[in-house]
């Protein structure tokens, strides 16, 4: 090789390099979860435990394959999530839990750590995968989030796939309906939104780190049993339930939006790496388990460094929860004690 061709391939490699932001070859992991809450062993059946883990496992290796043929952190995290979107088990698309009024309002994020974009929409009723509409605004649109009928007018002119509303009804979420109904009747006309009585959240959220060492991050809910006016969780909120840069981490958070909002959960998490030093299982513990604590805020997050490191602390008995690195072999939870 001359002197000269070296130096072409030298300048080349650094401006791959450069444009990529950091050394291909990152240890590609994806990390998942399916919502936080209080999920007791003796309350599950086994068969139910059996589907649950198995939805989970494709999720992860729907995003693994991707990320394994070199595609992008954002497209891992918005196929994980559309299996677990896809599922009734979730709290997320075909399985979204009820408003008070009987329908089903969605909300969904993505974020993307090596642009700084993100994509949202909230209460959508026709989108059956609304991870994938966040996408498409996040990619097609100037904005960051649209709501409403104005994201279902987005979604429809750019080809997402359309849902008459009913796709979203299952027996199990109408019945938890009810339940709440009467739960929170003495509460009704005080102006608030009663929380879902059963304490299972059921959000679906993933993060990824892509080979060329970018992180993303994205959650979808259909938000909490029983909610009025239009109320609107930490989910689509960037920062709240969902943040990803390369600077610092990938977060996704489920549990009591409330909560998530007025702390910022992901985004403290990422402040504490970025201005206070702190590594990822640090960072994500201490907002998890001391100041959502404190405050009474119950739920969880998962969350994914650039090198590949993870955390997935929760303050409730369970979450719903999995992992992938670079041995390609799915790893999921459900419960505390398998931690
Ligand atoms: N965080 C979601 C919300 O408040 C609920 C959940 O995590 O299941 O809308």
């Amino acid at each position: 090789m001359t002197r000269r061709s070296l130096l072409l391939v030298l300048s080349l490699l650094s401006f791959t390099l450069s444009a990529f932001g950091g050394p291909p070859g990152a240890p590609i992991t994806l990390v998942i979860h399916g919502g936080a809450g209080t999920i007791n062993r003796g309350e599950m059946s086994p068969a139910m435990e059996t589907e649950y883990r198995a939805v989970l496992e494709r999720a992860l290796l729907a995003g693994y394959s991707l990320l394994s043929d070199g595609r992008p952190a954002v497209d891992a995290v918005e196929a994980a999530i559309r299996v677990m979107e896809d599922s009734p088990h979730f709290n997320a698309g075909k399985g979204a839990v009820f408003t008070h009024s009987g329908t089903n309002e969605l909300d969904a994020t993505i974020m993307d750590g090596s642009t700084m974009k993100a994509g949202a929409v909230a209460v959508v009723t026709i989108v059956r995968n609304p991870i994938s509409a966040a996408r498409i605004v996040m990619e097609r649109s100037e904005h960051v989030m649209l709501i409403g009928r104005g994201a279902e007018l987005f979604a429809t002119t750019q080809g997402v796939e359309i849902v008459d509303p009913s796709y979203f009804w299952t027996e199990r979420r109408w019945r938890q309906l009810q339940k709440a109904l009467v739960e929170a009747a003495p509460r009704l006309g005080r102006g608030y939104v009663p929380a879902s009585p059963d304490r299972k959240f059921g959000t679906v959220g993933a993060v990824a780190l892509d080979r060329q060492g970018h992180l993303a991050a994205g959650t979808s809910t259909g938000g909490m049993t029983n909610k009025q006016f239009g109320r609107v969780g930490d989910t689509p909120v960037i920062g709240a339930g969902t943040y990803a840069s390369d600077r610092s981490c990938a977060v996704s958070a489920t549990g009591h939006g409330e909560y998530f909002l007025r702390y910022t959960v992901a985004r403290d998490i990422a402040a504490l790496m970025e201005f206070g030093d702190m590594g990822v299982k640090e960072a994500s513990e201490k907002v998890v388990l001391r100041t959502l604590v404190d405050a009474g805020g119950p739920g969880g997050v998962i969350a994914l460094d650039r090198k590949g490191n993870y955390a997935m602390p929760f303050n409730t008995t369970g979450m719903y929860r999995g992992a992938i690195g670079r041995d390609g072999v799915p790893r999921v939870w459900i419960y505390e004690r398998e931690k």
